[in-house]
């Protein structure tokens, strides 16, 4: 009997060792990591028993507007920060919470507009992630947390356009520079343009009617500023991402910015912002302008599915012919490939966006 309990005393000690041995070198993470981090990059990539993400890939997974969240060789992070809801409810198949289990080390911030910044502060305090932003960005996000979070202010919006600036975010070199908000021109005359403007469509709102709650909310953040706007490339290994969430009018308003842009190592993947008030008048001129600075052999649409109201917003098919015809002026040796990007379809569906390092 004694010999039987100490042996099972033992088993105990030995199974409890190893344990906290795999917590101490594997740094297992919470069950609610592990399932949102498999959600969100696919069970394929991640660690059941850790929930680390594997470390030759750079796995990206849309969650609507411009909002990514992105694990980039092992490392998770997101860019922007707003979980689209308040013209409806339920229609991104996530929470605020579930993003935040991500446990992201950083979450860079293209702009301070509420369908991009709106979740920072919340998505900070309940991650412990650094919100990477303009000074203005960082204070707004933690206006927000009305906790103490960590922030990390990579310029501000007083910065003139093409102001550039290189950091580090744990293995990743990371540029950030300052471009323009997407703003509405007179119609270009040496490059005219159809006006693209989206049809009223109700299906959405009709389907996944809002909360009262995500209506409020929204309603509350409408005003959030805009705090300058930036453009990251992110780099590690020989890959390079390159992210921004609008499209402003370079041609007008940083006519030097294309030079700046091609100057950096040519991006493999750019995810960029196809809809902005520049389309009014201009159609896709402006997301033209943006690609063949890049020169990327990839391109992905964001900001173009129904995160909105209607006329603001509508779903990602309504872009597809003008976008298509945008890129076919480029003249072919330097045209991406376009990878299509639809809501809801491809929310969450990190398949589509996953790259070998
Ligand atoms: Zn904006
Ligand atoms: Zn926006």
């Amino acid at each position: 009997m004694t010999s039987m309990t100490r042996r099972g005393v033992l088993a105990g000690a030995v199974a409890s060792a190893a344990a906290v041995g795999l917590a101490g070198t594997a740094a297992a993470l919470p069950p609610a990591t592990i399932a949102a981090r498999r959600k969100f990059f696919g069970s394929r990539n991640v660690d059941p028993r850790t929930g680390r993400v594997r470390a030759d890939r750079v796995v990206i997974s849309w969650f609507g507007c411009t909002s990514y969240a992105v694990a980039f060789a092992g490392r998770v992070m997101l860019l922007d920060a707003w979980v689209p809801r308040g013209a409806h409810s339920g229609y991104v198949p996530t929470t605020v919470a579930e993003v935040a289990a991500l446990r992201p080390f950083a979450i860079f911030i293209g702009h301070g507009h509420f369908d991009h910044a709106r979740d920072a502060g919340d998505l900070a305090r309940l991650s412990g992630a650094t919100v990477v932003g303009t000074a203005e960005h960082c204070a707004q996000a933690a206006r927000q947390a009305g906790a103490p979070i960590r922030t990390r202010a990579v310029g501000a919006e007083s910065d003139p356009y093409g102001t550039h600036r290189r950091f580090r975010a744990r293995k990743l070199r990371v540029s950030a520079i300052r471009h323009p908000h997407s703003a509405i021109k007179a119609p270009d005359v040496t490059d005219p343009h159809a006006p693209l403007v989206p049809l009223p469509d109700l299906s959405t709102n009709l389907a996944h009617p809002p909360s009262l709650c995500d209506l409020l909310d929204t309603v509350g953040h409408a005003g959030d500023a805009e705090g300058g706007v930036l453009l990251y490339q992110f780099r590690f290994r020989g890959f390079r991402l390159l992210w921004h969430d609008s499209v402003g009018p370079l041609i007008e308003d940083a006519p030097t910015l294309p030079a700046l842009i091609r100057s950096l190592p040519r991006s493999d993947v750019h995810l960029g912002a196809v809809q902005g008030f520049g389309q009014l008048t201009n159609g896709m001129r402006d997301v033209r302008s943006y690609v063949q600075a890049a020169r990327a052999p990839l391109f992905v649409p964001g900001h173009h599915d129904d995160w909105g109201v209607p006329v603001v917003s509508t779903q990602a098919g309504g872009y597809r012919a003008a976008l298509e015809a945008e890129l076919a002026r480029i003249p072919a040796a330097d045209r991406p490939r376009l990878r299509w990007m639809e809501d809801p379809a491809h929310y969450l569906r990190p398949r589509r966006l996953t790259f070998r390092l």
